[in-house]
């Protein structure tokens, strides 16, 4: 109880009701990421449907902060792909479209997770902020919070924060959950983040995210424009991806 007392405090710093809709990418013409990946065919042709749809694109955290309205759309992109800063920012700038990035430390520094070459390097993520990125933070391993206690849960935010900035000049506000799953974040994780700076803190799906967290819909290899837009259209406000 002591916790859940203390998470509803920390998390009663409230934003207004979240209307607009954020999406979450991972990568664009890089098969390795798999159900993750989108060609740029899908990607453009998602962009051309959310624009005839009426939509207009919005920077994610001015969402989350003042709750959109439902005819905007913000673009998120968890790991940091390389593929975000050589596929995706040329297309999204082409169309004038604002987007983040979340980045799990230890890969920029090269170490573990999908290899070297599959993601931005820390020259790259410095490339993409100058691109006009908002760059975020996504862990320093991309731990499954779930399975750590409170001092793990500290260094995997915190000591990535630190090393973001440390490496990039860029001080993060804004913290994804590594999977984003409701399951993989635990009442005390928003505590210990918001004591860490991280006053926005993205999950996944509307309907099953934890406490405090900010919604957003994942978007897959699978989404055809028949499933993208019923994306848009909040039918999988529910559903959450489990990779
Ligand atoms: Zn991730």
């Amino acid at each position: 109880m002591f916790v859940e007392r203390h998470t509803l405090a920390t998390v009663g710093v409230r934003h207004a009701p979240q209307v607009g809709r954020i999406l979450c990418y991972h990568s664009v013409e890089q098969p390795e990421w798999g159900v993750n990946d989108l060609t740029v065919e899908r990607f453009r042709q998602q962009l051309d449907a959310a624009f005839a749809a009426g939509f207009t694109f919005v920077p994610a955290s001015q969402i989350a902060r003042e709750g959109g309205s439902a005819d905007q759309l913000a673009i998120t992109f968890d790991d940091g792909a390389l593929s975000v800063l050589t596929v995706a920012a040329p297309i999204l700038r082409s169309y004038d479209i604002p987007f983040s990035a979340f980045v799990v430390s230890l890969w920029c520094g090269g170490e573990g997770g999908p290899g070297p070459t599959s993601t931005m390097r820390w020259d790259d993520v410095i490339r993409l902020a100058e691109l006009g990125a908002e760059i975020g933070n996504h862990s320093a391993s991309h731990a499954d919070f779930a399975d750590l206690n409170d001092d793990e849960i500290a260094d995997q935010i915190g000591g990535a924060r630190d090393a973001i900035e440390r490496h990039t000049g860029i001080r993060t506000t804004s913290f994804a959950i590594p999977f984003g799953q409701s399951g993989n974040w635990p009442p005390q994780a928003s505590v210990i983040g918001r004591e860490l700076g991280y006053d926005l803190i993205y999950a996944q799906a509307q309907q099953t995210r934890p406490p405090g967290t900010i919604a957003r819909t994942f978007v897959t290899h699978f989404d055809r424009p028949r499933i993208f837009r019923a994306v848009l259209r909040g039918r999988y406000d529910r559903w959450e991806e489990w990779f």
